[in-house]
């Protein structure tokens, strides 16, 4: 009964107005509407490869983001300290023989807080 039906329409690949049999057809053609087929997968991958490199990106930036958060953080192990007055490790290793030296140990970590030792290095060694 469908085969009595002829409508023109303009097929979706070609652009071409063709006498369509059905309402739901698309395409003038077989082949325009494997072409489509076929190009709407590429565009579906690209899409795909798209949303990859974005959250690709996106998780860089948030990985940046907690990199400076950490070197922002109030408490840093020696490299941290090193980064932050200036000093080498192995100066601070030397400066750490001090008992007085403010320092956190959790574990066999060892962490310093960073106001702590400019208000100590200052206090020790700022007047000289
Ligand atoms: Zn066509």
């Amino acid at each position: 009964m469908s085969s009595n039906i002829r409508i023109n329409k303009v097929c979706q690949h070609c652009n071409k107005v063709f006498i369509a049999k059905t309402t739901v057809t698309k395409f003038c053609s077989d082949q325009c509407a494997k072409s489509n087929y076929k190009k709407r997968q590429k565009d579906a991958r690209i899409e795909v490869s798209q949303i990859d490199t974005e959250r690709q990106l996106s998780e860089g930036k948030q990985q940046i983001k907690s990199v400076s958060r950490d070197s922002s953080a109030a408490m840093v192990g020696t490299s941290g300290l090193s980064a932050v007055t200036g000093l080498s490790e192995r100066t601070i290793f030397r400066l750490i023989k001090d008992p007085a030296f403010p320092r956190v140990k959790i574990g066999k970590r060892l962490l310093f807080k960073k106001d702590a030792v400019i208000d100590y290095l200052t206090s020790k060694y700022g007047n000289l």
